[in-house]
């Protein structure tokens, strides 16, 4: 019978990016938000920075989030927000990508992010198709093998294996080494469907019956693998 089953995977933000760039100071690159944005008036216009803090030498530096703009063309909440320090706009602007495009540096999402795989734990075994939705709490760019072995418990040649075997189905977009920042679904098909076309197999030619049935019944690597994770 089929049911349709669903389960959700939590892309959960455990950090924020290091800002990657050259420190004017000292030989580091790595830099952090200080936690501030300078807000500059002149007249009617603003220029709106987000501050950092070299991780080497602590010195502050500056990243143009608006340069000469118009007070009438920010919003007065986001500038209230932007006077006030909002530490959840100093978040977004320091997980912007188009940010980091605009001044030109690149950033580093390693110990960003973890993952909460909400999977039942027959999830693998059961014939029924499973839905899986993964949900992003941040854009951090994840490699989808890397999210599917931290998902399923699994190792890389396991993974990639069930993909190879159609047992994992991902968007048609989405290559296993591809990075995604965003939601998507995949789903997981049991092994049920390719034991029965074996088992017809099988009584269609009773002559290796009495071979086969012994590798049906042995342990599948799958299972072993996941014990093992
Ligand atoms: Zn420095």
């Amino acid at each position: 019978m089929h049911t349709n089953r669903k389960a959700l995977w939590a892309v959960r933000q455990s950090g924020l990016p290091t800002v990657v760039r050259p420190c004017p100071d000292c030989s580091g690159h790595r830099h952090r938000p200080s936690g501030k944005i300078r807000v500059n008036a002149s007249g009617k216009l603003l220029d709106v920075w987000l501050l950092l803090s070299c991780a080497w030498c602590d010195r502050t530096s500056k990243v143009a989030v608006h340069e000469r703009v118009h007070v009438s063309s920010l919003e007065p909440a986001r500038l209230v927000a932007y006077e006030n320090n909002c530490p959840s706009v100093v978040q977004e602007l320091t997980m912007s990508a188009s940010l980091a495009a605009k001044n030109g540096y690149r950033l580093d999402w390693t110990g960003t992010w973890r993952v909460e795989p909400h999977t039942p734990l027959y999830a693998l075994d059961d014939p029924t198709p499973l839905t899986v939705g993964v949900r992003f709490e941040l854009p951090a760019p994840v490699r989808v093998e890397r999210l599917l072995m931290l998902g399923l418990g699994l190792s890389r040649s396991a993974v990639r294996r069930m993909v190879a075997d159609g047992r994992i189905r991902l968007p048609q977009a989405l290559a296993l080494d591809a990075k995604a920042h965003r939601d998507f679904e995949l789903t997981l098909h049991g092994p049920g469907a390719v034991d029965e076309a074996k088992q017809a197999h099988l009584l269609d030619t009773p002559a290796v019956a009495g071979v086969v049935p012994s590798a049906a019944q042995s342990p599948h690597p799958l299972r072993r693998a996941t014990a093992g994770a």
